[in-house]
């Protein structure tokens, strides 16, 4: 087979056939085929879309470059959940220990940021000392000890998105639904779960900027949950604004700690209560939403998610034990509004991408985070603002990144 003429097919609009197309990706993981023939057939997607027996072939081919985790028979439940990627939303730091303090079990593979979007493991990285690559053995152990884990795809499990995943990000080629479906579920169904709920994003600061996209994402991932038999329920939800108080790397993990402490902005813990809500039901640990909010306030209240949370960075090899101090930023600034009246609009795509410039993604590979780095939001659409009133507060620890940012950040809210 011959690289170069299966991305020409691919240009040229045909379909490729399920053995051209299980070649390449098993060829890129083992570097015969490049980065930048890769890069090409990413591309070609990105403009020519899939079809559904490509994108199953896709989702196989990545699966099978890796393990698929199997768990003990075991009287557990199984589930996970993903989003589709926001500015702020580290959902999936509450949601984990939560559910596993209502015995699920949840075994979860997250990603990096990508684009202008934030990443789990990023930020979860801000914490010393822990580990997000573990063997399988490990991680099977971790879950099974205390119900949850959270790490990266890794040389044993779905090695081929670990590498198309950071390809994606250098290369403008993330926004593609058939291939964020492939990264998604190869991802959820090496994990050897059994329930899945994915959140899906829609508005400015998301991949899926309309309804439109996010039901066409919608189906597919519902198509290859369902070929897999993955019981799946899917919601969506509003990145017309950041999602929480908080945007950055250390910052949210703070943010998250305050969740399970029941200190947790509201608009972030309604988003983590409707995704634990469908595994609650999904694994009949709820007969209904009262119920499942019933025993989420418990775990919340009693500080069972947060002890759990505790004992998943320590078994990770993390440290909390200074962690307040390790995330203080040596600089900070506040950006205040130019005219007063009502906030009707946030540009949360343009607030990642300011991040990223302050230091919380990488614009080439070689890039380090700067884990201080983040953004306090005071205000969100809807509130109303006088002239020089604070909109936002930056931090981080490059003075050169806070001013660039600062120039980024200008025009990113709309008052009137
Ligand atoms: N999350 C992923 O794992 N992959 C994507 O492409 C988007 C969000």
């Amino acid at each position: 087979m011959i690289p170069s003429d299966i991305i020409a097919k691919k240009r040229n609009g045909e379909e490729l056939k399920s053995n051209d197309l299980s070649w390449f990706i098993s060829k890129y993981f083992e570097d015969y085929i490049s980065d930048a023939q890769m890069s090409a057939l990413l591309m070609a997607i990105y403009f020519n879309g899939m079809t559904k027996k490509e994108l199953l072939t896709l989702v196989d081919g990545m699966i099978k470059s890796g393990q698929v985790i199997k768990f003990k028979e075991s009287k557990f439940y199984i589930a996970d959940k993903h989003s589709t990627g926001g500015i702020g939303d580290k959902t999936s730091i509450i949601l984990a220990p939560v559910m596993a303090a209502a015995g699920v079990r949840i075994p979860m593979i997250a990603g990096r940021g990508l684009e202008y979007t934030g990443g789990t493991i990023d930020k979860l990285e801000a914490i010393p000392g822990i580990n997000v690559t573990p063997s399988l053995n490990k991680f099977k152990t971790w879950v099974e000890n205390i119900g949850c884990a959270i790490i990266s795809q890794s040389k044993d499990i779905c090695p081929a998105d670990n590498k198309i995943y950071a390809l994606r990000n250098q290369t403008a080629t993330v926004p593609s639904i058939p291939i964020i479906c492939s990264s998604i579920m190869s991802k959820k169904i090496a994990e050897g779960i059994t329930g899945l709920v994915m959140d899906i994003k829609v508005g400015n600061g998301a991949f899926m900027k309309t309804k439109t996209n996010a039901f066409e994402l919608s189906n597919l991932i519902e198509m290859i949950a369902t070929s897999y038999g993955l019981k799946i329920d899917i919601l969506y939800s509003d990145m017309n604004q950041p999602l929480g108080r908080y945007a950055g790397l250390g910052c949210e993990i703070k943010e998250a700690i305050d969740c399970l402490k029941g200190n947790g902005p509201k608009d972030l813990m309604t988003n983590t209560f409707e995704l634990c809500s469908c595994l609650l039901i999904q694994s009949d640990k709820a007969k209904n939403k009262q119920e499942s909010k019933e025993i989420f306030d418990r775990i919340i209240k009693t500080g069972k998610g947060f002890e759990i949370f505790q004992k998943m960075i320590s078994l990770q090899n993390g440290s909390l034990e200074n962690f307040e101090e390790e995330i203080k930023p040596q600089f900070e600034k506040i950006i205040t509004s130019n005219k007063k009246g009502t906030i009707n609009y946030m540009d949360t795509e343009k607030i990642g991408w300011s991040l990223i410039e302050l230091g919380c993604g990488n614009k080439r590979k070689q890039d380090k985070l700067d884990y201080t780095a983040g953004i306090e939001f005071f205000v969100k659409p809807g509130d109303i603002v006088k002239k020089g009133s604070p909109v936002y507060r930056l931090f981080n620890s490059n003075i050169k990144k806070m001013v660039s940012t600062s120039e980024l950040l200008s025009n990113t809210i709309r008052v009137h």
